[in-house]
Order: structure tokens, then sequence, then C-alpha cells
């Protein structure tokens, strides 16, 4: 059996430096906003050339705390990929604003820049970008877009960590740049985590007092905050990874090679250009018959996933909030297929979904 994930073998290269890094943070006494914290924050903005990082309990609270900074208007409007991970689409609603879906490129599969103009309004405060699959939006025209209309930009790279466009790394373009440590994620962690890149001081003040209710001294509240901290262990665990993050980047993408040469052209492969330095959080073909293709492969021994089997715009928890119709996001959410990618594949498990997968 091919298995399309396994965090304990992702994992296994780093347990001996987890189990010090554990023992260590249970002798210290010292559980919250620690040395550890301190440490990963510096060296993941190091890592992505950012002023400033600061860790948060999730990817979905770097999101919501990174919209909360800024004090919009309630129902103020905030663009958004109509194809994302509902988290996305969460955090403009927590944050008390209305998103507004912009549909992807059929190709790349991130937000569309051409279409980007069309939905903004007097009332668009942001535009929330997502670099899907672990490939980087067509920054160029965002960034022209932004500037034009004056629109605070923040980026989900949840999905992104080391992606690149033009060698710039996601989560460096906008005011804020969100990640999430989920354990699947290419920079994962073993339990719950986030954090937010910023450029500014000022950027930074907000965001450290929100994630810690709203406070600056310990007991005197500035703002109405909240309690979204990354923890020591956590933080700890993600130093160690994040040595390795260029290796399991670079693993994930020479997999990716043998699939785009190895596939033959019956299946729609990722696109591939000089300007995006991609990562592959998934690797994923899309098919016409891609439920077939799915039970085919399991009867092969193959697991596969699909991100995401349902357009967000047809989710049950979006009705009454999101209108209208978005056929290509749900042409992909129809025909995508995601293939086995992680750090512990070898080229040999690869060549083997590439064998199978071509008899279909
Ligand atoms: C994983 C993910 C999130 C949410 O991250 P959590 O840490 O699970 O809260 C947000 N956006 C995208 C695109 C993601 O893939």
């Amino acid at each position: 059996m091919t298995e399309y994930e396994n965090l304990g073998k992702l994992n296994a290269p780093f347990f001996e430096e987890y189990k010090k890094s554990f023992a260590d943070t249970l002798d210290s006494g010292w559980y919250i906003l620690g040395n550890k914290v301190k440490n990963f924050e510096e060296e993941f903005a190091r890592y992505n050339g950012a002023p400033f990082c600061l860790g948060v309990a999730s990817g979905l609270d770097a999101l919501i705390l990174a919209l909360k900074a800024f004090g919009f208007p309630p129902n103020s409007e905030v663009i958004v990929p109509s194809n994302t991970y509902i988290a996305t689409i969460l955090a403009i609603l927590h944050a008390g604003l209305k998103p507004v879906l912009v549909e992807p490129d059929i190709h790349t599969y991130n937000i569309d820049p051409s279409k980007i103009e069309e939905q903004i309004t007097p009332r668009t405060v942001a535009l929330m970008v997502v670099h899907l699959y672990g490939k980087a939006c067509e920054m160029g025209q965002i960034m022209e877009i932004k500037r034009k209309h004056n629109l605070v930009l923040i980026e989900d790279a949840a999905q992104s960590h080391g992606a690149k466009w033009r060698g710039q790394p996601t989560g460096t373009f906008g005011e804020y740049g969100a990640f999430s440590f989920y354990p699947t994620k290419n920079l994962g962690a073993l339990g719950d985590g986030g954090a937010l890149l910023m450029k500014t001081g000022e950027l930074y003040n907000k965001i450290k007092r929100l994630r810690n209710y709203g406070s600056d001294v310990k007991y005197y509240n500035e703002v109405v905050g909240y309690n979204s901290r990354l923890d020591e262990v956590q933080a700890g665990f993600l130093s160690i990874k994040l040595k390795r993050l260029d290796e399991i980047n670079d693993h994930k993408r020479a997999l990716a090679v043998l699939y785009l040469q190895g596939l033959k052209d019956d299946f729609i492969k990722p696109v591939v250009s000089p300007d995006f330095y991609d990562v592959y959080h998934i690797f994923n073909i899309r098919h016409p018959k891609r439920d077939k293709l799915k039970e085919y492969l399991f009867q092969n021994g193959i697991k596969t996933e699909i991100h995401y089997p349902v357009s967000p715009n047809k989710q049950n928890a979006m009705k009454g909030i999101i209108e209208g119709e978005y056929p290509i996001s749900e042409e992909i959410h129809a025909t995508t297929l995601s293939l086995p990618v992680s750090f512990f594949h070898t080229p040999d498990d690869i060549h083997k979904v590439i064998e199978v997968m071509n008899r279909f």
C-alpha cells in the first residue's frame, strides 16, 4: 500500500532532536511565550527575509488576527479566491467582514488577477490571497492592484512555506503573511500552531497585543484581545524542522518532477514556470473521471486525497452567506486529485504511482 501521508514516518527523522527539545522545555518549567517561541520567531523571520514574525495558535487565528489588527468597519469587503480552503473565508467572517469571492485561474488554481478589479467596490478594504497547494500567486499583478486601490494585502501562506514568486518568499509581500504549522503542512508541528510575518513595528505590536489578551504589560489590557499563542513545545519542534525545511521542499520538488515527466498527458498536471518556486504542499492532477481514477488507484494499493471535495460556495455553512455562481472553482473541485508527495516517499514510490496511473 502506498500511503497518501503518514505523520509518524514524516517526522521520524526528527524524533531524537524532538525528544531532547521536549525534555528541555519540560525541565525549564516555562511553557508559554518563552525563549523557544522567541527563537523560532526570529528564525522564521530570517528564513523568509522578513523584518518581524509572531507565533500564534493556528493558521486560522493568524488570518483572523491579521484582519482584526486594522479595525475595519463591520461588513467591509475582503476579496478572497473562491476555491480556497474554507479557513480563509471563515477568518473574514469571524473578523466581522464580508467575503467577496473571485474565481481562480484554471491553470494555476490561484486567484485570477484579471478578475479582481471588477469586484472592487468603495467598501473593499483588503485583498486576501492564498498561495494554494504551495504555488505563489501571480504577485506582480496583485501588488499593482493593491497599490492602485490602496488596499491592505494579507497572504494566506498556510500551504506555501518557502514558496517564492520571482525569488521573493510568499508571506512577505503584504502587510501580513499568515502561516499554519498544522502537522501535514510542509513546516508542520506535532499539534496546532501558526505565525504571522510583518514588515513594521506597528503591525508587529498590534498582533503582539491581540494574541495575548490585548495586553502589553501583564494584567493591563489596552484592547479587546484574544488568547492565541504558539506554545513552547511546538516552537521547539518547529525550530528543529525549520533547519530542514529546504530539504523537505527539495524532496517534494524532486518527486513532483518525476510526476511531471512520467505521467501521461491524459492527466492535467500543475503548471510550472520560471517565475514560480513551487513547494508542492499538494501535488494535484485533474481528470474528468476523477472519482473512478481515485477508486482505481485505491484498488491498486495507492491512497490519494481530494483537496477539496466541495467548493466553498456549495458548503452548507455558507448558505445565505455566499451567493452567485463559481463554475471554475466547481470544475476544479470536481476534477482534482492529490497524489502522494510526502517527505517520506521515495522515488520508487512515485514511479509505482506513475506506472499504475498510466494504465488508467
Ligand atoms: C491549513 C490551512 C489554514 C488553516 O490553518 P490551521 O492551522 O489549520 O488553522 C488556512 N488556510 C489554508 C489555505 C490552509 O491550508
